[in-house]
């Protein structure tokens, strides 16, 4: 097996090429960052230098595909139509961004339908989407997996694939597995990692999978409540991400700590602990 593909969301405050040296600083071999401001304003304009020292960066230590995040702020499913206008929009203006970093990856939250119900949610996301992926863009666009929150939108692998069903450009879509909201989702990762995965594989298909988000929860099973909780601390546990960083069929999948930290040393701490875990050092 290669190495652990694992890193932590970093911040764009002080420019993409201090971005990747914190990665490199912290031995992250992927990470994830916004799009733009998370409240979703408007985007800063990228600065051409700024992002060639980033891309030799990456290139230089070998960083796996990224994991962009739209803001949360976006909602293609929304009963306002000036917000699902501004979804559309700002993730067009993100997916031209991300073509000066080919090759990676873009992951959103699909949405909350605020009581328009599931089915009129999914329909206004592919429908979002089916106006927002531009054929032949080298961006692959991720479907985000939902505790189940509120009114959110891609709580089951079932609403998942009635999303990427409804989209004609599916070669384009993928999922990125959230390892809090699944378990939040009621998806027993804990006591069956492999089974979960199995029925992932069977409503959606493996081949779909292309990230992770490792975050343990501060909420049992089946809570529906979107709380991170460090690695280790939570009600995942240790022996859950030992599972997921040994699982043959998450093998070269790149994996982003989202975990409350206050500062890098902490994702530092995390990604060494993981590692350790992948190359069988086991559970302390
Ligand atoms: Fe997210
Ligand atoms: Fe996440
Ligand atoms: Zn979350």
């Amino acid at each position: 097996m290669g190495e652990l593909l694992v890193g932590c969301h970093l911040s764009t405050s002080r420019g993409y090429a201090a971005m990747a040296d914190d990665a490199v600083s912290i031995g992250a071999t992927t990470f994830a960052f916004f799009t733009r401001n998370p409240r979703g304003g408007n985007a800063r304009e990228l600065d051409v230098g700024d992002v060639a020292a980033f891309l030799s960066t990456c290139e230089a230590h070998g960083m796996g595909p990224l994991v962009a995040h739209a803001p949360y702020t976006y909602n293609l499913c929304s009963s306002k139509p000036e917000t699902v206008e501004f979804a559309r929009r700002a993730m067009r203006e993100d997916l031209e961004r991300m073509e000066l970093l080919p090759g990676n990856l873009y992951n959103f939250h699909p949405g909350s339908h605020v009581k328009q119900g599931a089915d009129e949610g999914i329909r206004l996301i592919c429908e979002g989407l089916n106006e927002v992926l531009e054929p032949g863009q080298r961006t692959c666009v991720l479907l985000e997996t939902m505790a189940g929150k509120g009114t959110e939108v891609g709580r089951s692998f079932e609403e998942l694939a009635r999303i990427i069903d409804g989209v004609a450009h599916d070669e384009l879509l993928g999922v990125c597995l959230d390892t809090c909201h699944v378990a939040d989702a009621g998806y027993d990762v804990v006591g069956d990692l492999s089974g979960v995965l199995d029925e992932f594989d069977r409503v959606v298909g493996l081949e779909r999978l292309r990230a992770l988000h490792l975050n343990d929860s501060k909420n049992p099973l089946g809570s529906h409540k979107d709380r991170h909780e460090r690695i280790g601390e939570g009600t995942l546990g240790l022996e859950t991400f030992a599972a997921v960083v040994t699982e043959p069929r998450l093998a070269g999948l790149p994996m982003v700590l989202e975990t409350p930290q206050d500062g890098l040393e902490g994702w530092a701490a995390e990604i060494a602990l993981l590692r350790g875990m992948a190359s069988g050092e086991g559970v302390a």
